[in-house]
């Protein structure tokens, strides 16, 4: 059974919460130049990207590509690039760091400690991320709402830090992201079928049973609080940490 068949199941608001997003991407890209996507080519991200493409706008996408991604993530990002209308740029980590890190460390340093874990995400994500949004003056994501209890007030229009960020999903349901995928026939990760409705580096994504949380597969030998990779949590300067 596809992730389709399980979750393509749209809210009585569906059309509604579609044209409120719509609008909003049409909005930032006319006020907020230059604007770019963070697309992790999950589900949500991939939505996203697709409006952006289908609306024309003028917004650049990005991906992190960590060094550590599923071969499947690898080969959607190939066809993403390939028929993409936005410009997809992708940011790896600085090559020296990582060397230095996993000859310090070890290359599965991440599951000894919540503090490695973090090393090793600001290395591949954070510092990539903040390159990725030089010079950009808002950017995009695909947070939601019902993702996380530490996801739970996401706003659609987030002015909390010195760059704005937009959530143009915030209140989109699963089932939401799921009709928009069937309706449009996007190109989805394939792992997505495999019961990995968070996908990440593949060291640290696993396949969730039923009734698990949506986050459950994600650093899975982690306590909850600990769950985020660092590019939406908030420090006292107010950045990406
Ligand atoms: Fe490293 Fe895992 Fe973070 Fe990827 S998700 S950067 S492999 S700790």
């Amino acid at each position: 059974m596809s992730a389709i068949d399980l979750h393509a199941r749209p809210s009585k608001e569906y059309d509604q919460k579609l044209a409120e997003t719509q609008q909003l991407l049409i909005r930032a890209a006319a006020e907020f130049s230059p604007l770019t996507q963070a697309n992790s080519l999950g589900a949500e991200d991939t939505v996203i990207t697709h409006l952006i493409n289908s609306l024309e706008l003028d917004i650049s996408v990005f991906v992190l590509e960590t060094g550590m991604l599923h071969p499947e993530t690898l080969q959607l990002l190939d066809r993403l690039r390939a028929t993409s209308r936005a410009p997809v740029r992708v940011f790896q980590p600085l090559n020296e760091s990582v060397i230095e890190f996993v000859g310090r460390e070890g290359k599965d340093a991440m599951y000894r400690s919540v503090a490695l874990r973090k090393d090793c995400c600001h290395i591949r994500k954070v510092e990539p991320l903040q390159r990725a949004l030089e010079g950009q003056r808002a950017w995009i994501t695909g947070l939601r709402r019902e993702q996380s209890a530490a996801r739970a007030e996401v706003p659609l229009v987030d002015t909390s830090e010195p760059r704005t960020k937009f959530n143009p999903l915030a209140n989109w349901t699963w089932g939401d992201v799921w009709h928009y995928i069937a309706q449009n026939q996007v190109d989805y990760h394939p792992l997505h079928d495999q019961f990995y409705p968070s996908i990440g580096c593949a060291p640290c994504t696993r396949a969730i049973s039923l009734g698990e949380d949506f986050r459950a597969g994600r650093w899975w030998w982690e306590d909850e609080a600990a769950k985020e990779c660092g590019l939406h949590v908030k420090t006292n300067e107010g950045v990406a940490a």
